[in-house]
């Protein structure tokens, strides 16, 4: 297989409709990823549309297989989930993400959030919250820098397990935020319910605006529900300056995307962090 994200990803589609054993192998291989030291975190940094400045990452997974190459997440993490996988996995990036961002403030630079992404598998693991209290024990990093990144989906089909582990993990001091805001369950009555701090707008409606006038209400609805409950509002895969004009005109707090950086490696954020210009 080509190492580009794109055609691993054709690669896989194939090679699973080929039968059990290519999925079983991808998984022995995934499970000694770990311990191998194949997997990569990557920060892509949330940008403040007030002052330019970075005022967060996320952390973003990355697989650099032996023979594959760079493995994207959309080729592994579903099968992740699947397998349990992402249990162990999805500790591990936390931990990475956690050290990280502890050594970027050890390092004198302004303290800023790390977002990590859960799965809805990790959401109902009883002992979630003793497990984050853990990392962040173990990293020295103060919960109000961690973020989770929590889909709709996930928050719906959860019961009151979810809002349960949900509260624990408010009550250490870690904040939560919606991804993919406004794709999964149309019901909005959970933002009152569950502890969230903030809405990512999708990038499927960031893509649109200014010039397609669905993607430019809904981003504009958006914007005022996160106004109206004091929720700060992301906006994802920012990729040019016409969006960007676009969600500072509507007085969108934040936004990431390609127009700013893609995800790169911790050593390259630390290089943006120094350079500390406006973006
Ligand atoms: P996501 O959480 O919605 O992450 C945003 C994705 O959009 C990332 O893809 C990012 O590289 C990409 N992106 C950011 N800015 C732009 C842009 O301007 N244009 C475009 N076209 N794309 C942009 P990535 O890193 O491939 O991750 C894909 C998905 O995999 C993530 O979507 C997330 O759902 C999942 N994922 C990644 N890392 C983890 C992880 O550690 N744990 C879990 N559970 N899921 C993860
Ligand atoms: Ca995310
Ligand atoms: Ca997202
Ligand atoms: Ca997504």
């Amino acid at each position: 297989a080509k190492s580009t994200g794109r055609n691993t990803y054709q690669y896989y589609r194939a090679s699973v409709g080929e039968g059990a054993t290519d999925l079983f192998a991808m998984e022995s291989s995934l499970r000694a990823a770990i311990e191998k030291n194949e997997l990569e975190v990557m920060y892509q940094p949330q940008i403040s549309l007030a002052t330019g400045k970075i005022t967060g990452t996320e952390a973003l997974v990355r697989w650099h297989h032996p023979e594959r190459g760079l493995v994207m997440p959309a080729d592994f993490i579903p099968l992740a989930e699947e397998t349990g996988l992402i249990v162990p996995l999805g500790e591990w990036v936390m931990r990475r993400a956690c050290a990280q961002n502890a050594e970027w403030q050890k390092d004198g630079f302004a303290p800023m959030r790390v977002a990590v992404n859960l799965s809805a598998r990790q959401l109902r693991i009883r002992t979630l919250a003793e497990k984050v209290a853990q990392i962040l024990d173990e990293t020295g990093l103060d919960p109000v820098w961690l973020e989770l990144e929590l889909t709709e989906t996930m928050v719906m089909r959860g019961t009151n397990d979810v809002i349960g582990i949900m509260q624990q993990l408010k009550s250490l001091g870690v904040c939560f935020s919606i991804d993919d805001f406004g794709t999964g369950y149309s019901s909005l009555s959970y933002l009152k319910r569950f502890p969230i701090n903030a809405i990512k707008i999708d990038r499927s409606f960031v893509q649109g605006v200014p010039h397609d006038f669905d993607d430019a209400t809904i981003s504009k609805a958006i914007i005022g529900l996160g106004h109206s409950l004091s929720l700060k509002v992301i906006a994802e895969g920012v990729e040019n300056a016409e969006q960007l004009a676009f969600l500072r005109e509507h007085q969108c707090c934040e936004a990431q995307g390609y127009y700013f950086s893609r995800p790169v490696s911790a050593d390259a954020l630390t290089a943006l962090l120094r350079s500390n210009i406006a973006m």
